[in-house]
């Protein structure tokens, strides 16, 4: 009989969370932590979404029935289609200069595929300072990427558009893998789309009681289920919730 204990062991997703966590940690941001369960105003109305904004229809949103406590502000209860309340939930409750990112689960009411699940994970930042810019952003997100991938990369930003910041982008970083040659990675394009970003919109920053010419800051946002997806070359994004130990014991 074999005697050896059995360990278990960190599952990718989680393994790869926890590299982002200290990644950014060595670059001085806090891990802050929200509920998954928000509010219609902490996950749209305070980042200038309103009501019957059209840009609502951007996220399909699983709405709750339940009463809860959380529900405090005459604003029905939903599950968090990013993690973008955990910001506002932290700057009203801490003044500037902040520095911090949010990785967890976010749920949006749509099909499933090889590259979208109902639930995925999302890692947030923000940073509020004094004089603050896209450059800044732009030093931040390129540290970050050249440490996960383990690789020089440049990036690219092209111009987008999310209601909380003014001006949006898209960035994209060059393929880690090819450096930009081509490759089935890349799409053959030599890009990776890797995350979602702007400056602060000033109403975000008015609705929580910072004053946008005193305050300047920016946020980025993208999904650690495709970074993981990237990072160790998987396919199939499902993959990652099947329980398939024939996946899980590859990252020993
Ligand atoms: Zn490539």
């Amino acid at each position: 009989m074999d005697n050896k204990e059995k360990f278990g062991h960190i599952h990718p997703l989680s393994r790869v969370a926890s590299r982002i966590s200290e990644i950014f940690s060595e670059m001085g941001f806090s891990l802050i932590d929200g509920p998954e369960i928000e509010t219609e105003y902490y996950n749209f109305d305070a980042l200038n979404v309103p009501k019957d904004h059209p840009a609502r229809d951007m996220w399909d949103t699983f709405w709750l029935k339940r009463k809860d406590i959380l529900e405090t502000q005459n604003s029905k209860l939903l599950l968090r289609t990013h993690t973008s309340p955990v910001q506002i939930r932290y700057m009203e409750n801490n003044r500037p200069p902040l520095r911090i990112i949010s990785i967890g689960k976010t749920f949006r009411y749509e099909a499933t595929d090889a590259t979208h699940e109902a639930q995925f994970h999302q890692v947030e930042g923000l940073l509020v300072d004094k004089g603050m810019s896209l450059a800044n952003l732009k030093y931040v997100i390129k540290e970050f990427f050249e440490k996960f991938f383990e690789e020089k990369v440049e990036l690219r930003l092209r111009p987008s558009y999310f209601p909380f910041v003014e001006p949006g982008v898209e960035i994209d970083v060059s393929c880690f893998k090819c450096g930009g040659g081509k490759c089935a990675i890349c799409k053959h394009t030599g890009w990776i789309e890797v995350m979602g970003a702007g400056m602060i919109h000033p109403d975000v920053l008015k609705n929580v009681g910072l004053n946008p010419e005193d305050w300047k800051g920016f946020a980025f946002g993208g999904g650690v289920d495709r970074l993981a997806m990237l990072k160790y070359g998987i396919d199939d994004v499902r993959l990652f919730y099947t329980g398939d130990l024939r996946l899980v014991n590859q990252f020993l």
